[in-house]
C-alpha cells in the first residue's frame, strides 16, 4: 500500500505491506540469516549497493523492511529501519552524522538512558553535548550551537517529565544553524503527532512502548523525512556527502539522493558494523502491535485523563502533570502538536515526598511497580529511586524529575478500576 493519503487508521492496519494474488494476508516471518543467488557476480552487485535485495539478515530484512515500511508511512517520511532497541535508534541516529569532535544540542527533558547514553557513553567517543531547557528562550537556544554542532535532539513528550516540546522553536533553530532536527516520538506515536509536519528532519522511536504495545518485544526504529538538504550543508556532513571508502567509494546522497541518504548509510555502515539488528520475529510482534495501535492509544489517553482528573482533586496529592488538564503548564502547546491526545503517561507527586511516594505504590494491586511504560497493563515507577538514580539533585531537576514524582503509566483496564485502586492506596498512607 503506498496511497500516502490514507489516514493514519489506515496505515495503521495495512500499511508497508500489499500481498499480492495468493500471497499471505499477514506479514511472513522470513526467519533466515542468509539468502541465496545463482551467481557470485549477483551477490557482487548487492555488496556494492547497486542492485537492492537481501544478503545477509545483519544488514537488511524482509519482515523488518515491511515493519519499518509501515512505520515509515505513519510518520510520512521516505524511509526507515527498524533497530534492535530504542537505545540503538538513538545512537544510531546521532552517530550517523556526528563522530568526534563533533556537538550536539539536546533537551535536558530526554529519557534517562538516553541522557546517560549521550552524557557519558557518547562523550567518551569524543562528541560533546549540551543539554538546554526545553522551554528556554529562542536567543538561548541559538546560544547553545557551535561551529561543530551537527544535529539537535529532543522528545515529543519528555519520558519522565512530560514536557511537550515546542517542535517548531527547536526546528527553526536546528535550520538556522544547518544541522537537522532528530525528534524521539515514542511517547505521543505518529497516531498522536507526526514531527516531520512541524519541521523536524529525523524521528526516532524505542518501539518496545506504545507501538509494540503489549510489552512482548524490545525494539527501535529511525524514520528519515528526506527533508534535510544534506548538500546545502556538505561540509558539515561528509559522511554522506563525499565517498564512503568502506563501500567502494559510494556518496550516498549522489546514489540514493536526499530521501535515501541517510538510511542507506546507517543501514550500510552502521548496521553492517555495529549489528544492532531487530529479530524478525520481534518485527512480526511489533506488527501486530502496529495494527491497533491507533485504537489504543485513544483508550491510554481516555484512561490517563480520568486517572489525572481523579489526582487533581486528591488532598493527598502535592501536583499532577497531564497535558489533559486544563490548568497543565503544556496543555495549550499540546493541544496545538497533538489535539487527538498525548499519551497514557502522568506525573505526580504524593504529599510527604519521597517516603510517601514509595509507600502509596507499595499498597497499589493493579498498578504494578516496573521500569517500562506504555503497554497494556497499568504501571508505576519512583523514577528518583529508579530508572534516574545515577542523577544528583541538580541533573534531576534539569531533566524535570522531582524526589517526589511517581510515575504511572495507564493501561488499557477499565478506568473505574484504575481509579478505585489509586483511591484505596492513597487511603493507606
Ligand atoms: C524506553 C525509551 C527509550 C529507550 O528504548 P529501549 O527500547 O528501552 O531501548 C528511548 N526513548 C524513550 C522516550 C523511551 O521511553
Amino acid at each position: 500500500m503506498s496511497d500516502k493519503n490514507y489516514r493514519i487508521e489506515t496505515k495503521c492496519v495495512q500499511g508497508g505491506y500489499t500481498p499480492g494474488n495468493g500471497e499471505p494476508r499477514q506479514i511472513p516471518i522470513i526467519q533466515s540469516t542468509t539468502f541465496k543467488y545463482a551467481t557470485s557476480a549477483d551477490m557482487g552487485k548487492l555488496f556494492d549497493l547497486e542492485a537492492s535485495g537481501y544478503f545477509y539478515s545483519r544488514l537488511q530484512n524482509p519482515t523488518c523492511d515491511t515493519v519499518a515500511a509501515k512505520i515509515c508511512e505513519m510518520e510520512g517520511g521516505t524511509a526507515a529501519m527498524l533497530t534492535s532497541s530504542g537505545q540503538a535508534a538513538s545512537f544510531f541516529a546521532v552517530f550517523n552524522i556526528a563522530g568526534a569532535g563533533d556537538h550536539i544540542v539536546s533537551s535536558s527533558t530526554i529519557y534517562g538512558g538516553t541522557y546517560n547514553l549521550f552524557s557519558v557513553t557518547m562523550k567518551r567517543m569524543g562528541i560533546d553535548f549540551t543539554f538546554v531547557d526545553p522551554d528556554c528562550s529562542e536567543e538561548e537556544l541559538n546560544a547553545a550551537f557551535r561551529p561543530n554542532t551537527k544535529a539537535v535532539f529532543g522528545e515529543t513528550i519528555a519520558n519522565p517529565a512530560l514536557v511537550v516540546l515546542d517542535i517548531e522553536k527547536f526546528a527553526n533553530a536546528a535550520h538556522a544553524h544547518g544541522v537537522p532536527l532528530i525528534i524521539d516520538n515514542t511517547f505521543a506515536t505518529p497516531v498522536n503527532c507526526r514531527p516531520f509536519e512541524w519541521g523536524a528532519d529525523i524521528v526516532t522511536h524505542s518501539t518496545t512502548k506504545y507501538m509494540d504495545g503489549h510489552g512482548a518485544a524490545v525494539g527501535g526504529c529511525i524514520v528519515d523525512s528526506g527533508k534535510f538538504d544534506w548538500n546545502a550543508h556538505a561540509d558539515k556532513f561528509p559522511g554522506l556527502t563525499t565517498p564512503d571508502e568502506s563501500y567502494h567509494g559510494v556518496i550516498y546522497t549522489e546514489r540514493f539522493g536526499l530521501g535515501g541518504a541517510y538510511i542507506t548509510k546507517a543501514t550500510a555502515q552502521l548496521m553492517r558494523d555495529l549489528g544492532s539488528i531487530q529479530a524478525p520475529q520481534n518485527a512480526f510482534l511489533l506488527n501486530m502491535g502496529l495494527e491497533s495501535l491507533h485504537v489504543r492509544m485513544q483508550r491510554h489517553c481516555e484512561n490517563a485523563a480520568a486517572v489525572a482528573k481523579f489526582l487533581s482533586t486528591h488532598e493527598k496529592i502535592a501536583w499532577v502533570s497531564h497535558a489533559s488538564l486544563p490548568g497543565d503548564k503544556y496543555h495549550d502547546r499540546a493541544q496545538k502538536y497533538m489535539p487527538m491526545g498525548t499519551c497514557g503517561v502522568i506525573s505526580f507527586g504524593v504529599k510527604g515526598g519521597r517516603a510517601a511516594a514509595e509507600a502509596f505504590m507499595g499498597h497499589l494491586k493493579l498498578a504494578a511497580i516496573e521500569t517500562h511504560v506504555a503497554d497494556a497493563r497499568t504501571c508505576c515507577l519512583h523514577p528518583a529511586s529508579a530508572t534516574h538514580r545515577q542523577m544528583n539533585d541538580a541533573e534531576l531537576a534539569a531533566a524535570g524529575v522531582s524526589p517526589d514524582l511517581v510515575r504511572l503509566s495507564c493501561g488499557l483496564e477499565s478506568a473505574d478500576d484504575l481509579i478505585a485502586d489509586i483511591a484505596q492506596a492513597l487511603e493507606q498512607i
